[in-house]
């Protein structure tokens, strides 16, 4: 059934590089940077039930 409920503003954080399913936004756990001024994210994988940076 399209109920349009992936159609959000939102675009997913990424992927997960285990198994490369597209993590939502709402699955964010933590931004942050790194010492080199890099952006980071941990997101819990909806799939594999594990954090994970996505890609
Ligand atoms: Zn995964």
């Amino acid at each position: 059934m399209r109920t349009g409920d992936f159609e959000t503003s939102d675009p997913p954080l990424g992927r997960c590089p285990t198994c490369e399913t597209a993590i939502p936004r709402s699955d964010l756990v933590v931004a942050y940077e790194t010492p080199d001024g890099w952006p980071r994210m941990l997101a819990a994988c909806p799939a594999c039930e594990v954090t994970v940076h996505p890609l």
